[in-house]
């Protein structure tokens, strides 16, 4: 067994109880151990002579011991020790609170490092309670850069530095170099001991980011290893080629011109779909950039060469829209268009099942239903997923293995930041569509408090007066959930509004109704017959309801930043002034902060970057969803630019190294194998 592998309660000075609390801490092995790096640090390196420091300021001072240290009692219970110490500049009055043991360990005459708060000046400063050691101790905490670990309750700072000292000590050759050479030349990282070492004891600052860039580098490296193995991205599937058509026809056929980024969207999809290798593609696009037409010409493309393509909404709601837009795109052309949903009735589905196996069928367009068991393709060669951040990668790939290797492109409005939707969907090649159409009306937004009740529904009263219609959002609420003061329940909501506003109509759409009953509310909302819609989140995905211009959002403060914007991106889809008011009472300032910034940008990336400052990957995808195992030292926010390049070189490793069999990635495949036993639930 390497040392490296050794249980921490073996280690000198640790045993069976120390070794409980670092277990707490997530620390079972050597390996661990040093694994576990520090929260932050203490610039401690620069000694200062006692007369240059400042009242108030926290300083290491080089000192001897002036006089013995005397112990009183001043009152019960609490001793007091005393000392003074000199330099060739001053003097300092050092004080020890309920710490008499300090008498035994300080001489007259000793050369002591002290670290503390300088308090007062000229001949009258004092220490309290300093750290205070001799000039040869191990793990200094003085003169040097201190490492502040994360604690846990009977476990020191000096602890966890003493632990680790011996650990470097003992270990230092056994550290796995992870990296291999070639990679570390090409990216000039620094050498694994050299990394740990300077990361727990930094020799100085430069060195610190030296050690913390190769850390960060080495985590998001093998991490991008480990995804890119899992994925299979350095090997793409076979995939159907398709002949090269101009799209002119298509294009000519639209009531718009297509913006430059749609056209480039398709242009990318098309040239993977001419390639010979399957595509796999996500299309990344803020709410209202257009992606359906996108969509529209890929599916055009596939029928021109004679094949089918299959489209799946997340639910019957926008499946039942997708249709409509798609037909109004494609029908013209003659292309045979059919839906598939869990609520059609039976014999209409085996009516559809039957046509889609002869190939009578161009383009199906439904939910889930569309690949189930029972549903065969004829000539399945395109499948496009919208808003895929509600499917699970699972879906993703029971999908792709339906059908003969079929194109895949999945659209999405969750504007992930490109480096990070690169990690997260490591295998798919990205188009970004970063222009909206013209003539795009900003919404405004306005965040306002509870205050502002009685104008708020004026304003209802008055858009609707103008014909507008009205979209209101609620907090979901979990079936078992107590309802929090002041929060809203969609349907409690509504009937309160009905009350309100007894001569218009008002409507509730809610989790827990039926599929069909969703459905029905939300045609008569979009045929225009109802006024004021409120409802959970369900309508976030998608919905095109131009008429509507008013978007209220009930406590905001319970949405993500990026599910407002989604809900927002509801209104301001037709030709009227839209906006958006995000309603809270939170006198919670970061819950303030944040609404604010959506009243600031109209831009999804800059909403999506903020949130993801605000809270972190996790939150941000809901953990399962991002499925990334937690980072010990890389930062998915701030170390972006290294994401980056960590992702390209894992790329071109395993390009030429797919199976990292290789002499030199010995350590790097263990070290992989070692990521995915340990993420056993994430990593699959
Ligand atoms: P999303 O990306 O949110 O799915 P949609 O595809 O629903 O956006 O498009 C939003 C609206 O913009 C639709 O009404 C669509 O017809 C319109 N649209 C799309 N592309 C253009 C364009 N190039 N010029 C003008 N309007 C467009
Ligand atoms: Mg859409």
């Amino acid at each position: 067994m390497k040392y490296l592998d050794t249980d921490i309660r073996y280690c000198k000075g640790i045993g069976e109880k120390k070794a409980q609390l670092f277990n707490k801490l997530g620390i079972f092995s050597v390996y661990d151990l040093v694994c576990y790096f520090p929260r932050k640090y203490e610039d401690r390196s620069d000694f200062k002579p006692i007369a240059l420091t400042c009242d108030g300021e926290t300083v290491c001072i080089k000192a001897i011991v002036a006089d013995s240290p005397r112990l009183s009692h001043i009152r019960h219970g609490m001793d007091l020790v005393k000392f003074r110490v000199v330099d060739e500049s001053g003097a300092v009055d050092i004080t020890f609170f309920n710490q008499p043991y300090v008498t035994d360990h300080i001489h007259r005459g000793e050369s002591l490092n002290i670290y503390g708060k300088i308090i007062g000046i000229g001949s009258r400063r004092t220490m309290s309670n300093p750290v205070i050691e001799r000039e040869d101790a191990p793990a200094g905490v003085t003169g040097r850069i201190v490492p502040v670990y994360r604690l846990t309750t009977g476990l020191s700072q000096k602890l966890i530095m003493n632990a680790m000292r011996q650990a470097l000590d003992a270990c230092g050759p056994d550290l796995p170099e992870v990296l291999p050479e070639a990679v570390r030349e090409k990216y000039r990282l620094a050498q694994s001991m050299y990394a740990y070492e300077n990361i727990h004891f930094p020799a100085g600052f430069e060195e610190l980011e030296l050690a913390r860039r190769r850390l960060v580098f080495e985590e998001l490296f093998l991490l991008a290893c480990a995804l890119g193995k899992m994925k299979g991205s350095h090997k793409k599937a076979d995939g159907i080629s398709m002949r090269k058509v101009s799209l002119d026809e298509f294009y000519d056929s639209l009531p718009f011109t297509p913006t430059g980024a749609q056209k480039r969207a398709v242009d990318d999809a098309v040239s993977d779909m001419g390639s010979g290798c399957a595509m796999n593609r996500l299309v990344q696009g803020d709410v209202g950039s257009g992606k359906t037409l996108v969509a529209a010409a890929l599916i055009w493309y596939a029928w021109k060469n004679g094949y089918t393509s299959a489209f799946m909404a997340p639910t019957e709601i926008l499946a039942q829209q997708h249709f409509d837009t798609l037909s109004s795109f494609l029908g013209g052309f003659g292309i045979r268009i059919e839906k598939l949903t869990g609520s059609m009735a039976a014999k209409q589905k085996r009516e559809v099942k039957a046509a889609l196996k002869s190939g009578e069928i161009d383009l199906i367009i439904g939910t889930h239903a569309l690949f189930s068991d029972d549903v065969e393709y004829s000539k399945l060669a395109l499948v496009i997923t919208d808003e895929q951040h509600r499917f699970g990668v699972n879906q993703r790939s029971s999908l792709i293995s339906k059908g003969a290797k079929p194109h895949v492109m999945v659209m999405s409005a969750t504007p992930i930041p490109r480096t990070l939707a690169l990690m997260i969907y490591g295998d798919l090649d990205i188009s970004v569509i970063d222009e909206m159409p013209p003539g795009r009306q900003k919404v405004d937004t306005f965040a306002v408090t509870e205050s502002y009740r009685t104008r708020l529904n004026a304003f209802i009263r008055k858009l609707v007066g103008e014909g507008r219609q009205v979209f209101v959002v609620c907090p979901m609420i979990e079936e078992n959930e107590e309802l929090p003061p002041n929060m809203k329940s969609a349907q409690e909501y509504a009937a309160e509004l009905q009350r309100y506003f007894p001569d218009l109509r008002v409507a509730c759409v809610h989790g827990k109704l039926k599929a069909k009953a969703k459905n029905d509310i939300m045609s008569t909302f979009v045929a225009g017959d109802i006024d004021i819609l409120v409802s959970t989140t369900v309508i976030e995905v998608g919905v095109d309801v131009p008429n509507a211009a008013l978007m209220i959002v009930e406590n905001a403060d319970r949405f993500g930043l990026s599910q407002l914007h989604q809900l927002r991106g509801r209104v301001g889809r037709g030709e009227h002034k839209s906006y958006c008011v995000l309603v809270s009472d939170t006198d919670n300032e970061v819950s303030m902060s944040r609404l604010k910034v959506m009243t600031q940008t109209n831009d999804g990336f800059k909403i999506a970057e903020e949130d993801l400052k605000l809270r972190g990957p996790g939150d941000f995808f809901g953990s399962r969803q991002h499925g990334l195992p937690a980072m010990h030292i890389a930062d998915l926010c701030s170390d972006m630019n290294v994401l980056q390049t960590a992702q390209t070189a894992a790329h071109e490793l395993l390009q030429a190294d797919p199976e990292l069999t290789a002499p030199e990635h010995a350590e790097l495949k263990n070290a992989v194998a070692r990521l995915f036993t340990l993420n056993a639930d994430t990593l699959n």
